[in-house]
């Protein structure tokens, strides 16, 4: 879409609509709501658009459609000139007639609104801030829940990036908590996620044996499958 005058305006987030000239051969259909010219679909509900400064200018960032309908210009409110970005409705008219030669009130327009689309780098930082915060909510859980249940958690200290970890004071299990493109969330080695078993030395060699087994096992599946090579 080419927006001459307002692209920065749009970049600023100041301007959310368009008033746009009725070209003949232009009609609006439902399902999904969209602006056809000739059979053709020129601006659709739901799609992102190029924003434009010019016609063949390069592309400044993208916008999606919300809303496509038709009206007289003569029917905007204060908020309409302000969602053009305007202070007044007069500041609007004198662009409009700028632009268009003349403003006739009951000239029915097509009123676009629209909403400006994150850059990639503004899409990487909000994925990055929700995965910090997701990695905060799991380490106040784990936190929880693993005292709730007698663990004595130590200091949480990062792994690595987005990976924190702590350990068990008294039965020395470690907890794990993981956000990316695969949360986890583990106990190894030696947690029991539902006790503590400090206090239950029985318990804890049995645990112990059991770590010690499977270690065991996936030591000998190692070598095997370095044998069948
Ligand atoms: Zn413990």
């Amino acid at each position: 879409m080419i927006f001459q005058y307002t692209w920065q305006l749009i970049l600023d987030k100041k301007k959310t609509a368009t008033r746009r000239l009725i070209i003949p051969g232009e009609e609006l259909l439902d399902n999904p709501r969209r602006l056809v010219v000739n059979g053709r679909t020129k601006w659709q509900v739901g799609r992102s658009y190029a924003i434009q400064p010019g016609r063949r200018k390069k592309s400044v960032g993208r916008v999606k459609i919300t809303d496509i309908k038709k009206e007289p210009l003569g029917q905007m409110t204060v908020d309409d000139a302000r969602a053009e970005g305007f202070a007044t409705l007069g500041e609007f008219q004198q662009t409009w007639i700028q632009i268009h030669g003349h403003y006739n009130p009951d000239l029915p327009v097509w009123v676009i609104t629209f909403v400006k689309e994150a850059t990639p780098a503004e899409k990487a930082i909000a994925r990055r801030f929700a995965q910090e915060k997701l990695l905060k909510q799991f380490v106040r859980e784990q936190q929880e829940k693993l005292t709730a249940v007698g663990h004595e958690l130590g200091d949480w200290q990062a792994k690595e990036d987005l990976k924190m970890e702590a350990q068990c004071m008294r039965c020395k299990g470690t907890v794990t908590v993981g956000v990316g493109e695969v949360n986890l969330i583990g106990y190894f080695p030696l947690m029991n996620p539902e006790r503590c078993l400090a206090d239950d030395p029985v318990q804890m060699e049995a645990a112990n044996k059991e770590v010690q087994a499977a270690l065991g096992r996936v030591y000998a599946l190692l070598l095997s499958k370095a044998r069948d090579k």
